[in-house]
């Protein structure tokens, strides 16, 4: 076994330990959750990086939560699809009462 040729003294010890501090991480704030993460790094809290999501979180989840928010989700979506169905069949009513005015308007007009 090597053996050093002579015993380190306390000052040469502390000065070579000097280095090893640790320093502390800088983190940010998360825009979006508000989380503490690391700067230039993915979220880990909801997956988001400069307002771009690039992890699903619900994936994470236990298979009982996601199935839950997409449960959610799916419920969302039809009530917004049932929204835009009402406001299209709205459009198409005053479309056809236009088009009833113009009729008889061109008939008043005596127009062809
Ligand atoms: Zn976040």
């Amino acid at each position: 076994m090597p053996h050093p040729k002579k015993k380190t003294s306390k000052a040469a010890k502390n000065q070579r330990r000097s280095h090893h501090a640790l320093k502390s991480i800088n983190l940010i704030k998360c825009p979006k959750c508000e989380k503490a993460i690391k700067p230039h790094t993915v979220c880990d809290g909801c997956g988001f990086y400069k307002g771009k999501e690039y992890i699903d979180m619900t994936k994470k989840l236990p298979r009982k939560q996601r199935a839950k928010i997409e449960k959610k989700k799916v419920k969302e979506e039809s009530k917004e699809l049932k929204k835009i169905n009402k406001e299209s069949e709205k459009i198409r009513k005053i479309d056809h009462k236009s088009d009833r005015i113009e009729g008889i308007k061109s008939v008043v007009r005596g127009d062809k």
